[in-house]
């Protein structure tokens, strides 16, 4: 029986482009997708700084093409990378904000806030749009939200989902549960059939979203949803398409006009946001138009695309997606034939080519898409929020038994990888394994802990080490137990005993040094925390300033009228002008240092005004 928290939960999939914020509501006996103050159901995964203010959502993105150095969008590619990670170099040179090398190998996001420079970490960056998601929840349920289920790609690997949790505690959320975004899609979709779930349906979930693509095949019987296999790849996803497409214009626009806009992150972000929507207009029109106008040096920018072109130049981006497909049934040990719905979901899963390629793969069969593929991630995970809270009624019961996507083990000599728990193991699981010093009189042993396929454990990714020392005098073939425990985060934990003297060492590679420490997650809770008082003063002062604009406003047409009624001595008159003037010099004044108490006794000087006018 799973732990059961207090206080309201919501789902939240943090998507790379677009995150959505789902709650199970007991009085409609269904879950409820919350739109945002903009009225979509959908929020832009962005944060954008300025002179002035922090913007999260819709308002950063619309002013990303006039601030693209300081408008990041795309943390969720470096979460949980390091900064010498080959996918990160690449990105780095796509991305007109600044990326540079942090405390051990971290990536560091350089922006301009209030003149100051500031550098955050892809955790603080979700976390604001954690924060963010958590607000519209507020606003909508009109009352504080505590905990969150948040969902991850499937192939996120171990320090990702930690660095998700991460960033959920900065932003003062209680991560009560990490969920892998197909297996909450894979909710929605047995829900939405409840009925034809009776007898067993293997399910394949084809997720292509923003910027992660991940495959998973469940098998879903009544309340049981166990995956049988995962496969992914967590840099693969509508932005590659986005970025094959600049990457077509930015040649063409140099074959025509003789200028590289490839170092301009102005003219970059213009034609990438052209790019995005003609690509959306692709996934229904056979050709699309690309305009942009004065795109470099004043020269308008007028081209289209075929939706043969289109599929021409992502045709590698798609195989690669079929070719993982095929890994997910080899790995279930699954026939094509034996699949019985295959389900899309992410917003790039609407892509004809690839529907038309998954269709090809099985044999013809009709694609689900009765769910919204938007949408079925934070809807499963409120589903999976609502059951881990206390006291809310009618959810609909299931057990969720979902796998570890890669496999973990430990380095032996020779560097060879050995696997203690293999990919596609369900979790949450315990392991243990013996193995055996290789010298006499071996005294200790240093644990290296990784993950992935590779047989040359150098070829994996480190997640960490440690040393178990103090073993007995023994001849070489003394043994030494090894633990990996996986719990249902998919979070991994691993100790090391020596029987005979009790000896023990672990290390929940929770302590690794790619992870926040204690002190500077704190330090980034403040930092939120100053932040939201700043964005907070800012709107109080904005509200102001538009009041004081109306204000002036309505005390000139009262004057107007007094003037034509002569109901005002010219002595009080000049009085109120001058009140005017100076209220209309302090909106029009450039400095935006002042005090926002200037602005609110000016305010009420023209309020009392006009009670009297
Ligand atoms: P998600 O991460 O699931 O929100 O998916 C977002 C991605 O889906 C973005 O890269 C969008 O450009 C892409 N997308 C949304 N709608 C369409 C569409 N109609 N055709 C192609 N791609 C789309």
């Amino acid at each position: 029986m799973a732990k059961k928290y207090e206080g309201c939960a919501v789902g939240i999939d943090l998507g790379t482009t677009y995150s959505c914020v789902a709650v199970w509501q007991e009085h409609l006996n269904r879950v409820e997708i919350i739109h945002n103050d903009q009225g979509n159901n959908t929020t832009p995964s962005c944060v954008a700084f300025t002179g002035h203010e922090r913007m999260i959502g819709d308002a950063a993105r619309n002013q990303a093409a006039t601030n693209p150095e300081n408008t990041v969008f795309d943390a969720k590619r470096l979460i949980g990378r390091k900064y010498s990670d080959e996918i990160v170099q690449k990105d780095k040179m796509l991305w007109p904000f600044k990326v540079i090398t942090g405390a051990n190998d971290k990536p560091m996001i350089v922006v301009k806030y209030k003149g100051e420079e500031k550098q955050l970490c892809a955790e603080e960056v979700s976390s604001m749009v954690l924060g963010k998601m958590r607000e519209i929840a507020e606003a909508f349920l009109e009352k504080p939200v505590k905990n969150a289920v948040v969902t991850v790609p499937a192939y996120f690997n171990d320090s990702q989902r930690k660095a998700t949790i991460d960033a959920g505690v900065i932003a003062g959320l209680n991560v009560i549960r990490i969920i892998c975004e197909p297996t909450a899609a894979a909710i929605a979709y047995g829900l939405d059939r409840r009925n034809s779930c009776v007898e067993e349906r293997n399910i394949f979930i084809f997720d292509l979203g923003g910027g992660t693509f991940d495959v998973s095949l469940l098998t879903i019987k009544d309340k049981n949803y166990h995956v049988k296999a995962t496969a992914g790849n967590s840099h693969l996803g509508g932005e590659d398409i986005d970025n094959r497409m600049v990457k077509y214009f930015v040649e063409e626009f140099k074959r025509k006009n003789k200028v590289d806009i490839s170092g301009n992150p102005r003219a970059l972000r213009r034609l990438r946001t052209a790019c995005e929507r003609a690509k959306r207009t692709l996934s229904s029109a056979i050709t699309v138009t690309v305009e942009v106008d004065a795109l470099f040096q004043g020269i308008d920018f007028y081209s289209s695309m075929t939706r043969a072109r289109f599929e021409e130049i992502n045709l590698e981006l798609f195989q690669e997606c079929m070719e993982t497909v095929k890994r997910c049934l080899t790995d279930a040990k699954m026939k094509k034939s034996s699949v019985h719905d295959v389900v899309l979901v992410g917003g790039s899963s609407r892509i004809p080519k690839v529907q038309q390629l998954l269709q090809d793969f099985f044999n013809g069969k009709d694609l689900c898409k009765s769910i919204n593929p938007d949408e079925a991630v934070a809807y499963g995970a409120a589903v999976q929020a609502a059951l881990l809270s206390e006291g809310i009624k009618n959810v609909p019961d299931l057990v969720l038994l979902d796998v570890t996507p890669l496999s973990l083990g430990i380095k032996l000599q020779g560097d060879v990888m050995s696997v203690v728990i293999p990919r596609n193991t369900t979790i949450p699981v315990k392991r243990t394994e013996v193995y055996k010093t290789v010298m006499d009189n071996q005294f200790g042993t240093q644990i290296c802990v990784y993950e992935g396929e590779r047989t040359r454990a150098s070829d994996n990714n480190l997640l960490g080490f440690f040393t178990l020392s103090g073993f007995p005098r023994a001849p070489r073939g003394h043994p030494v137990d090894v633990t990996f425990v996986i719990d249902e985060n998919g979070i991994l934990f691993v100790s090391a005993e020596e029987k005979t003297t009790g000896n023990k060492n672990k290390i929940t590679i929770t302590n690794d040094k790619d992870r926040l420490s204690t002190e500077e997650v704190e330090r980034m809770i403040q930092e939120a925390k100053i932040f939201k008082v700043e964005d907070e003063k800012f709107l109080r002062k904005a509200k102001t300033k538009n009041d004081l604009d109306y204000c002036i406003y309505r005390i000139r047409k009262a004057l107007e009228k007094a003037d034509i009624n002569s109901t005002i001595c010219s002595k009080e008159k000049e009085e109120i002008w001058s009140a005017i003037n100076r209220a209309t010099d302090l909106l029009d004044e450039k400095n935006e240092q002042d005090d926002i108490i200037v602005f609110e006794d000016c305010l009420k000087e023209l309020q009392s005004i006009l009670e009297r006018v």
